[in-house]
């Protein structure tokens, strides 16, 4: 990546390049990745708030889809190149600071993604029944700040704000046979809470139009394809305005063009009287949300769409639609949260970065999510992270080149706070028992959702191992 640069001996056997990686996601593995490939002499350092690693790609990508989950076995193969340290555990502003960081390491790259939720700015937003998507990811995939969530799904009306994948994932969660997902890792609580759903009409609703919607096509087919459900999607909705029309006729615009198509493909559906229901709203937006103590009906506003192709805005036209409903799920984007001492847009939840260099601080990077805002797939995440690192291999000359502890020196003050550290070794271990449980309920895993019992399986199957009862994974 790099021709040798003269930092002193920065990057030499005798004075490793350190990094510290805060997130352990698919932008911190990729960072990661794009560090060991350079020619220098790298540690990295991998701290996460959580005891086990790989983010949204365990907590977020939907326990159907085993297939993408498949960059973990890549993550896992990084994981495994000399110089890789992983500090599970570990909350980087609250057990650890910048400043700590900054003195450990001789660069920090922040790979933190977007943890909280856009908000609509309505009042009674939180009033019961109303719920932000990450709540419902987060629960029915088993992570430990969800796990006690709990939804109202003897409601037979659930309303989904937003139109991109998540929002699509919650419909189908929420529309698919229970059957089908008992031999996910979805976690037992989830399967336990939908085996009982009366969930029957499930509204997708956006703001703009069927050409504008964020969903990529094969994930919005796939709801079509749904045993014992239809999708509805009235053909007024899809009566285009020009600008739509050069839209959808622009080659680049594919995925757009296709999910007219599928809508298209949707409009001859009609309600059965049995089974479950998926609605498509177009140019709709929330303007009042009401219920006394829960929520029992949402005001929309019409839309209509005014501006030139790719820069059309959706306008109130003041006319209003009530919904009756049970349950409402907000999928409307992630924001990045703040961290002491690093700089933060509010505006967009993220830390502001040029080519991955954190605005006013030297020594600060930022790569994925928390860089570029929620955007994109998986694989998204691996040109950012180079381009990311690049940058900081190119700022190598100006790094403070004296020696640094890195993660010796960081675990040995968490020590003494009394932290347990979780290492890549112990999530191998919660792995394996994930596994082994899983295996007996015939499920690919069952997810440790609770913190004090990864870390109790943690402790127990090591302190077994070194008995040696227990062969390691
Ligand atoms: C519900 C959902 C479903 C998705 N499904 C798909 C899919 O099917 N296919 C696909 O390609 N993409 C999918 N995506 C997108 C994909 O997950 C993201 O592109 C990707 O995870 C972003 O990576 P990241 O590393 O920036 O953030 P994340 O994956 O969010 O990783 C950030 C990590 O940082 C940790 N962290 C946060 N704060 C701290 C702190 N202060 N200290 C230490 N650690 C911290 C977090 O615990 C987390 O592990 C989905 C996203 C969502 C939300």
């Amino acid at each position: 990546m790099n021709s040798a640069i003269d930092s002193g001996n920065l990057g030499t056997a005798g004075n490793p390049l350190r990094v510290a990686i805060v997130g352990s996601g698919p932008s911190g593995f990729y960072a990661a990745e794009a560090l060991f490939k350079s020619p220098l002499t790298v540690r990295v350092d991998m701290l996460e708030r959580l005891p086990v690693p790989f983010g949204l790609v365990r907590y977020g990508v939907a326990p159907d889809h085993p297939k993408l989950k498949q960059p973990t076995l890549v993550f896992d193969k990084i994981a495994q190149s000399p110089g890789f340290t992983f500090l599970g555990n570990v909350t980087v502003g609250r057990d650890v600071s910048l400043e700590q960081l900054r003195t450990s390491h001789h660069a920090i790259l922040f790979a933190c993604g977007a943890e909280s939720d856009r908000r609509l700015g309505l009042s009674n937003e939180d009033i019961a029944g109303s719920h932000t998507a990450t709540e419902f990811v987060g629960w029915y995939n088993g992570h430990p700040d969800y796990r006690d969530r709990s939804f109202d799904l003897s409601q037979e009306v659930a309303v989904i704000i937003g139109q991109g994948n998540v929002a699509i994932d919650v419909a189908r969660i929420l529309a698919k046979p229970i059957d089908e997902l008992r031999g996910t890792d979805m976690a037992e609580h989830a399967l336990d809470a939908l085996a009982a759903s009366r969930v029957r009409d499930i509204h997708l609703i956006g703001r703009r139009g069927p050409a504008q919607t964020s969903f990529t096509f094969k994930e919005l087919r796939e709801l079509g394809d749904l045993a014992g459900c239809v999708t509805i999607v009235s053909g007024n909705d899809l009566q285009l305005n020009s600008a739509c029309l050069s839209e959808l006729e622009d080659k680049t615009n594919f995925n757009a063009a296709k999910n007219v198509e599928i809508f298209q493909s949707w409009t001859s559906h009609r309600a059965a009287a049995a089974g479950k229901r998926i609605w498509f709203h177009f140019l709709q937006s929330p303007v009042g949300i009401a219920g006394n103590g829960r929520l029992d009906r949402i005001t929309f506003e019409r839309n209509r769409l005014t501006g030139p192709a790719f820069a059309q805005l959706a306008q109130g036209t003041g006319e209003m639609v009530d919904l009756d409903c049970g349950l409402l799920f907000r999928s409307i984007g992630y924001r990045g949260l703040p961290l002491p001492g690093v700089p933060y847009d509010s505006s967009r939840g993220v830390f502001p970065s040029t080519a991955g260099r954190i605005d006013g601080i030297a020594d600060l990077y930022a790569a994925g999510w928390i860089k570029r805002g929620p955007s994109g797939i998986i694989g998204t995440n691996r040109a950012d992270a180079v381009a990311t690192v690049q940058s900081l291999l190119a700022d190598l000359p100006h790094l403070d080149a004296r020696p640094k502890s890195g993660a010796e020196g960081l675990c040995a003050s968490l020590a003494r706070c009394n932290l347990r550290v979780l290492s890549y070794g112990d999530w191998r271990r919660i792995d394996a028992e994930e596994q082994r449980r899983g295996a007996i309920v015939g499920k690919p895993r069952e997810k440790i959702t609770q913190l004090s019992d990864m870390l109790a399986v943690a402790a127990h199957s090591h302190n077994r191992a070194q008995e040696g009862q227990m062969a390691l994974p």
